[in-house]
């Protein structure tokens, strides 16, 4: 049971443990469900520096936060990014992950094998290298899987993140779950969100996680994994060996077990993706972070807000 002066629990008795912070809004893709063709970034100064965020982390974990993922944007577009890692990796977290286009991933590699960051979620919409471009609209389709296959003889723990579109690639799930098995990676078919860009497109393009489990049913049978309480995926292993996940952020939304507090790229907490509402930490003096900490908290919501006009890469998935 929690104590009851726990800071970092909310009267729903969900404890916050994870915290995703976004490094940047920028990117060097421009997949359609999350940018337009042409974004306007913030200006870099205006990025939490590698000290504020030292410092926002180091307060948070003392209050609590056990795992740390770092987003964007693109993540490794940040040149301190080695540095932001080096630092992260001298906190008593469980674990350190990053989510990743993997676009500039390989060099990166061997330097990261000796920190804490073990974790790769990688992006990969489409095992098909014009698709790949049409969704991504930029030609990088091989760099991502030299990348994908370096990390994974390198040994760090992989997951591919695919978010599935009606009518631009929910013809290669069959590809995703056969690619998965061959490769022995799990793959994750995340449903594309409401949010951002995809609000005018929402419904045209939205196929829910029953409906992609349904289409592999004839060819599959799913036997379930034992997921975490706060998962946000659904995860199973498959008939061929494969390992696949289904993010249902729609169709059945995680809230009641959610953990995670966001950090924006300008060193704002968040209650949730959702919301636009959070506090600045960055020159917050450490006594004053469990207050803080306990308002944000108080904020996030126990259902899943229907839509958020700010895109995705401003706030990080
Ligand atoms: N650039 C990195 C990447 O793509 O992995 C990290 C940032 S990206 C915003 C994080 C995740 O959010 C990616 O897996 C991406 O596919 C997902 N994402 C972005 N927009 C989305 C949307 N509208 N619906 C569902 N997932 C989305
Ligand atoms: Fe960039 Fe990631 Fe958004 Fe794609 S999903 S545009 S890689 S931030």
């Amino acid at each position: 049971m929690p104590a009851l002066d726990d800071h970092m629990v909310d009267k729903h008795g969900r404890r916050m443990r994870k915290l995703r912070i976004s490094l940047l809004d920028a990117c060097n893709l421009r997949c359609l469900y999350c940018m337009p063709e042409r974004p306007v970034f913030m200006p870099q100064k205006d990025w939490a520096s590698t000290k504020e965020l030292t410092h926002i982390t180091r307060n948070l974990v003392a209050l609590g936060i056990e795992e740390i993922r770092l987003t964007g944007g693109e993540p490794l577009m940040r040149r301190d990014f080695l540095e932001i890692v080096d630092e992260l990796s001298t906190l008593p977290i469980k674990k350190l992950g990053l989510t990743t286009n993997a676009l500039l991933l390989a060099p990166y590699l061997p330097l990261l094998q000796h920190t804490k960051l073990q974790q790769l979620n990688i992006s990969l919409d489409s095992l098909n290298t014009e698709n790949f471009m049409r969704i991504t609209r930029r030609d990088a389709f091989k760099t991502v899987m030299d990348a994908i296959f370096t990390a994974k003889t390198l040994g760090f723990a992989i997951k591919i993140n695919t978010v599935i579109m009606k009518g631009v690639n929910d013809h290669e799930l069959p590809a995703f779950v056969e690619w998965s098995a061959a490769h022995d990676i799990p793959v994750r078919f995340l449903e594309v969100m409401n949010i951002g860009v995809m609000r005018s497109q929402f419904q045209k393009r939205f196929l829910s996680a029953f409906d992609m489990k349904t289409m592999l049913a004839a060819d599959y049978q799913f036997s379930r994994l034992n997921d975490k309480s706060d998962s946000t995926s659904r995860n199973f292993r498959v008939s061929n060996g494969a390992e696949i996940g289904f993010i249902t952020s729609e169709s059945n939304p995680f809230c009641t077990g959610c953990s995670r507090l966001r950090l924006t790229p300008k060193g704002q907490i968040r209650p949730c993706l959702f919301m636009e509402e959070g506090i600045d930490l960055k020159s917050l003096a450490p006594e004053d972070y469990p207050t803080a900490l306990a308002s944000i908290i108080a904020m996030k919501p126990t259902r899943r807000i229907p839509h958020q006009p700010q895109p995705m890469y401003q706030i990080g998935g």
